[in-house]
């Protein structure tokens, strides 16, 4: 579970490179949780242009609001991360201590038929579509202060289950899924834009909020919506409500995705002080 003693006490310092002369150079900050399949918060200062952080293979675009000094990125933590990992941005380099957890395994017994529609190429689509949603990565911070639980119900199974369905077929479960009641309004954990409103066929009535900086939320097998693709969305507004749709119990499945990858949504229920 996650504990305060998990805070990166020493990473959430900032880190000053000295360089020789009087001359500003770029600070670094890293705060949140340095776990497995966690967000880590990214800012930097100081004479940078369009700073691009890499981190385990790949760039993440580092965004500044208006007026702020800033750049910002919150990028994802592999939930299979090695011990540790390097993180290079303007020239500066961290090697940053990431935390093994182990999210558990769950064991799912099927009928063909719907571990078929798992595979069809609908079902493919959908998620594509989704993922296409989520690329564009240049929305500034939308939410102010700590996110809320979308939906006041317990949960049902937890984020990042590995899951063996039928004895053979690997998967693992991207969000988590909180046991609400059909017709049980689900609210915005945070302020944010619609981006996408879909009938998928597995993942049903479906959801995508983005909340700036990379940073998605989105909602699956909804029984109805209540917001619209483009508008805008306030903290605790009314988006939906839980379903079944998709052919399951009645359910709300929310994930939240930084730059496309699935990480903990607890994580932005508590944030790191500077990105409330
Ligand atoms: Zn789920």
């Amino acid at each position: 579970m996650t504990s305060r003693r998990q805070f990166l006490g020493g990473l959430a310092a900032t880190a000053l490179v000295t360089a020789a002369g009087a001359q500003a150079v770029p600070r670094l900050s890293l705060q949140g949780t340095a776990v497995q399949g966690y967000p880590l918060f990214v800012s930097l200062s100081g004479p940078v242009d369009s700073p691009q952080v890499e981190w385990q293979g790949k760039a993440y675009k580092m965004i500044k609001a208006e007026g702020e000094e800033r750049w910002r990125a919150v990028i994802p933590i592999d939930i299979d991360c090695p011990g540790s990992a390097s993180l290079k941005v303007a020239g500066l380099e961290r090697l940053v201590s990431v935390k093994r957890r182990n999210y558990g395994m769950q064991y799912l017994s099927i009928s063909p038929g719907t571990l078929a529609s798992y595979d069809d190429p609908q079902n493919k689509a959908d998620d594509v579509a989704i993922l296409n949603a989520i690329q564009r990565v240049d929305d500034p911070q939308f939410w102010k202060g700590n996110w809320k639980l979308p939906c006041q119900a317990p949960e049902s199974t937890g984020f990042g289950q590995k899951r063996l369905y039928n004895g053979w077929k690997k998967g693992w479960h991207k969000g988590l899924d909180l046991a609400g009641w059909e017709g049980q309004a689900i609210t915005a954990p945070a302020a944010g834009r619609v981006i996408h409103r879909a009938r998928g066929i597995v993942n049903g009535n479906t959801l995508v909020l983005s909340h700036g900086l990379g940073v998605f939320s989105s909602y699956f097998h909804m029984s109805d919506f209540a917001v619209g693709s483009g508008e805008t969305v306030e903290q605790g507004q009314p988006i939906g409500s839980v379903g079944g749709t998709g052919g399951f119990a009645p359910h709300l499945h929310w994930e939240t995705r930084c730059y496309g990858a699935p990480v903990f949504p607890k994580a932005f229920l508590q944030l790191p002080a500077d990105w409330r």
